[in-house]
């Protein structure tokens, strides 16, 4: 596969697996273009399997005036749920609870207005209600009662980013285009002063030393393999910066905020609706997460480079402070499942080279042949890749207008009569109902992928020992048709096992390492030494969790690579 990619020039090379440089791969495909993508890590390794999983139309906005990003982010927020991917998405209610009585007005104000900027009529996500004292107890009993005078419930969309990331990418894979991980682009092509593709390396474990040798005329180092394009689209993210230093001097600069969320399980707080509520800064957001509660995030400036975002003790606590301001029965840190860590790029550049296509995020063009894409929310990522395509039409010449409005993605045609067939499902696969109705909720239509296998191999129908809320087929579907290359892939974000376990996953990571395993043909030493090196992940984000600041983070999970690296994994573990 190299070798036929070296051998051809595509018209795009997009460069990020994110939700971004999906996006862009699946627009450009979709128009009729010849594209590759490559991702240096995973699927959505990045930002977009960190985020706060939620398509919204950012009611806070609202307070800056910003009413068109609101109502962009409003329709796609709509868009997904009534036709992009229903099967990936689900509206869920957020409380909004007032403890002063001129919060009535505005607030309600704001979440009317919220309603009023939805451009499509559909009523697929429920519009706001407001509730009085008793109705924002019944709703969240939870909530101490204390200092509520009332309040104002409205509706977001929760998503699996990563799943749903992975998902955008296989249907941009299924119209044709080359999605490939593993691959990081290390320097640029140049035809003239004209950038004319990417060199890229095969970073991932099973590569050999040397990738073997090129056509004589690429001339370059035979781990390094070259991508030929006649445009370049950098969708880097936190790495974008980066990314244009590999084509000369960056346009772009690009600084990093920090966020982090904690993951609480569904019992612990008694409520039918999430919650919003304002920090001395920003808001705090409580919100169902399946069988969890999920709670963010923070906003603090991370000088520690883009890769490794780590949460401390610090965080923790602010956000068990926030959560605390209004339950009844105060969280503590024994109630934490998960926690995860996410970086924002806060994009600044010179105005002349800046075209700000929407007021929110930043396409880029040049040096010639490349365009770089960045900053937007997770919601607006098909606005970002439609503008992105669009502004390689400077060195692509004139293109088809962008048809993702009208592409569901893979899972979606489909996906709702089976929903309806679920008892039949059921009786004819023998997987429990509430079973199909998960495997529903994460794959779609592609359910009947799943239990195909189970039907040819019953064993992988069964729970995994140690994470019981999936079954064993979800990791072997991972390694066969999600290109899960990894067990931090299967376990981080095929599925969730990781944020959604006491023991993030450990107690599941042999039988996991066997199932993945057992379709990437690894031996048992590559098995052990998956497992071995899951587990010394989980331990270094431990230590940094217990640390206080960014640099205490940081200087311990070195030490447990370090130490770990010095000694021998095997050893260590
Ligand atoms: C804490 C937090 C909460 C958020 N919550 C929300 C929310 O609820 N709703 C919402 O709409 N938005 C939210 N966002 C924003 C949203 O998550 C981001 O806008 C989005 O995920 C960015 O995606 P991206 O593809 O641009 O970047 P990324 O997902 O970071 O992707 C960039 C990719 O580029 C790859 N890459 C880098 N360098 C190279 C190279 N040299 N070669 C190959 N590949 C390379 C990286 O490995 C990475 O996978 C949140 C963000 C944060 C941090």
């Amino acid at each position: 596969l190299l070798r036929r990619i070296a051998e051809r020039t595509f018209d795009l090379v997009v460069i990020g697996g994110g939700i971004t440089g999906v996006g862009t791969a699946l627009d450009a495909v979709s128009r009729g273009l010849s594209v590759a993508l490559l991702e240096a890590g995973d699927l959505a390794g990045g930002t977009s399997s960190r985020s706060g999983k939620v398509f919204h139309g950012g009611l806070r906005y609202l307070e800056q005036l910003n009413f068109s990003l609101v109502r962009q982010a409003l329709t796609e927020r709509d868009l997904m749920v009534d036709r992009l991917c229903p099967h990936l998405v689900s509206p869920e209610p957020f409380l909004f609870p007032f403890t002063r009585r001129w919060e009535r007005p505005y607030v309600g104000a704001g979440v009317l207005l919220y309603d009023l900027l939805r451009l499509r009529g559909t009523r697929s996500v429920p519009g706001h209600r407001h509730l009085t004292r008793r109705g924002v107890l019944r709703q969240m009993p939870a909530l101490h009662p204390g200092r509520i005078t009332g309040g104002v419930r409205y509706h977001d969309v929760r998503v699996d980013d990563a799943r749903h990331t992975l998902t955008v990418a296989r249907t941009a894979a299924g119209l044709g285009a080359q999605v490939l991980t593993r691959m990081q682009v290390v320097g640029m092509l140049w035809d003239g002063d004209r950038i004319a593709g990417v060199r890229a390396r095969d970073v991932s474990a099973s590569a050999p030393a040397s990738a073997g040798s090129w056509p004589a005329d690429v001339g370059l180092p035979a781990a390094e393999f070259p991508v030929r394009a006649r445009c370049v689209v950098n969708a880097a993210g936190v790495w974008a910066e980066q990314v244009q230093a590999l084509a000369g001097r960056p346009s772009i600069s690009v600084t990093v905020a920090k966020g982090i969320h904690l993951v609480v399980p569904g019992d612990r707080i008694d409520s039918r609706t999430g919650l919003i509520a304002r920090t001395p800064d920003s808001v705090f957001i409580l919100r169902r997460w399946f069988d969890h509660w999920l709670l963010g995030t923070t906003d603090t400036r991370w000088e520690h480079g883009p890769a490794d975002p780590a949460a401390t003790r610090s965080d923790v606590d602010y956000l068990l402070g926030q959560a605390n301001r209004w339950l009844r029965a105060p969280l503590g840190a024994g109630d934490v499942v998960g926690i995860y860590a996410g970086l924002r790029p806060l994009v600044s550049g010179p105005a002349a080279v800046t075209a700000a296509l929407s007021r929110d995020h930043v396409v880029v063009s040049g040096p010639p042949g490349m365009v770089t894409v960045v900053g937007g929310k997770y919601t607006t990522y098909r606005l970002m890749a439609r503008d992105a395509v669009d502004a390689c039409a400077r060195w692509l010449g004139r293109l088809p207008v962008s048809g993702t409005e009208w592409l569901p993605i893979l899972g979606a045609a489909g996906h709702d009569v089976l929903r309806g067939q679920r008892s039949s499902l059921a009786a004819e696969s023998g997987v429990d109902e509430w079973w199909i109705g998960r495997l529903l909720g994460r794959y779609g239509s592609l359910t009947t992928d799943l239990l195909d296998l189970i039907a040819d191999r019953p064993e992988l129908g069964r729970p995994v020992p140690g994470a019981t809320g999936y079954l064993a087929a979800e990791l072997h579907y991972a390694a066969s048709h999600e290109a899960a290359m990894t067990l931090e892939d299967a376990l981080v974000r095929r599925t969730r096992i990781f944020m959604e376990t006491r023991d993030r996953g450990l107690a599941a990571a042999r039988h996991a390492a066997g199932v993945v395993g057992e379709v990437l043909g690894w031996d048992e030493t590559r098995r052990d030494e998956e497992v071995v090196r899951y587990r010394l992940e989980r331990e270094a984000d431990r230590r940094a969790a217990a640390a206080l600041t960014d640099q205490e983070a940081v200087t311990a999970r070195r030490a447990v690579r370090g130490t770990a690296a010095s000694s021998g994994c095997r050893e260590q573990m």
